[in-house]
């Protein structure tokens, strides 16, 4: 029987996997098609994509910082050069901490640390019970397994939806809300835009970042990627869906009419709802681990809204567990 299920491949449940790997054996399941969750990297044609979620790193702890540096040196992750601005607003940009991008994409970093680990991806672990000192998982395609251990590194929400009847302390009595948020793929023609990346303080059009500047590969065309605000995505996201084409023009237009860029022709998009984008209001503590029932779960939301809060709660988790 396995050591230790792992729910999730994004930045927690891949740096919990690498480390649990060492002393244990493991396998990782996450409903979505690939590696990354919100660092996920969205293919267009060959090396041609987007950065979906996530779009750069700025690490600000002595653990993290140690930890990509490694990655630096390893060709995994590059130092962005592009400009962060604030689009018509006289705000000064933050130079303090330095900005981080996958050489390949954002999800670099899990493919790097999930290498040579079990993956197995379309695979939504719906149901977990506790049966003679192990767990039952069972996924949406029936599919079920047994392990000794269970790690979820899943949002607030779902963690809560799943296990809440296990954890007996106070972590799900918690008012923890994950803001929503619409992202739009765009690709169009080469425009003479300089910038790279941008806030607005538009009340629809929160963040524009611009695909070329990460300067992964050679594009004749531009790639944006356009972020609603919060307090757009928690109206629509929902149910964003069944009118996918309108909430696209949605965030297209504004772009537009904000930077009065000239679009002669869109020659791709795809719309994709976060419902669980992030939380800005950090808890008391870093990850949750049970060693009676076998029960660890860690998430960025432990910490904060960025992916240096999902590897910090998963190295956590991983010194209780050792
Ligand atoms: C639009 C956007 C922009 C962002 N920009 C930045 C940024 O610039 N800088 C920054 O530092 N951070 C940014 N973030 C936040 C960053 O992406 C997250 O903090 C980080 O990726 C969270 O990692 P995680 O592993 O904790 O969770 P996730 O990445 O959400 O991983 C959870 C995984 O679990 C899977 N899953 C969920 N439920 C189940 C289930 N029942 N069964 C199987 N699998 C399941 C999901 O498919 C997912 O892959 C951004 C996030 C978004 C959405």
């Amino acid at each position: 029987m396995l050591d230790f299920c792992i729910i999730g491949s994004g930045i927690s449940g891949s740096t919990i996997a690498h480390y649990l790997k060492k002393r244990y054996s493991i396998n990782v399941h996450d409903k979505a098609r690939g590696v990354g969750g919100r660092s996920s990297f969205k293919r267009y044609k060959g090396k041609i994509g987007f950065d979906h979620g996530l779009q750069y790193l700025s690490p600000r702890s002595k653990e993290f910082k140690s930890f990509t540096n490694k990655l630096i040196k390893k060709k995994i992750l590059k130092h962005w050069t592009g400009n962060h601005e604030f689009l018509n607003q006289k705000v000064k940009r933050d130079k303090k901490h330095v900005k981080l991008i996958g050489v390949k994409g954002n999800n670099d970093i899990s493919k790097f640390l999930l290498k040579n680990i079990n993956c197995n991806f379309q695979s939504e672990l719906s149901e977990m019970k506790r049966q003679k000192d192990c767990w039952y998982l069972r996924f949406k395609d029936n599919k079920y397994i047994y392990s000794k251990n269970l790690i979820l590194s899943i949002p607030f929400p779902q963690a809560k939806k799943l296990s809440s009847k296990f954890v007996k302390t106070k972590l799900f009595k918690n008012k923890l809300i994950m803001n929503s948020s619409l992202t739009v793929l765009l690709m169009t023609n080469k425009t003479g835009i300089k910038a790279s990346s941008f806030f607005t303080n538009d009340k629809v059009l929160g963040w524009v970042s611009k695909e070329n500047s990460k300067k992964r590969f050679k594009c004749n065309k531009d790639l944006w990627v356009l972020q609603s605000t919060f307090e757009y995505g928690k109206r629509h996201t929902e149910n964003y869906r069944n009118k996918k084409k309108f909430y696209t023009n949605v965030l297209i237009n504004k772009f537009k009419k904000l930077t009065k860029i000239k679009i002669r022709k869109i020659y791709f998009t795809h719309i994709h709802g976060w419902k669980y984008s992030s939380n800005s209001k950090p808890l008391k503590l870093q990850s949750f681990w049970d060693k009676k029932i076998g029960l660890g779960i860690c998430g960025d939301w432990f910490g904060g809204p960025r992916l240096e809060n999902g590897w910090l709660s998963a190295k956590d988790l991983y010194n209780k567990i050792k």
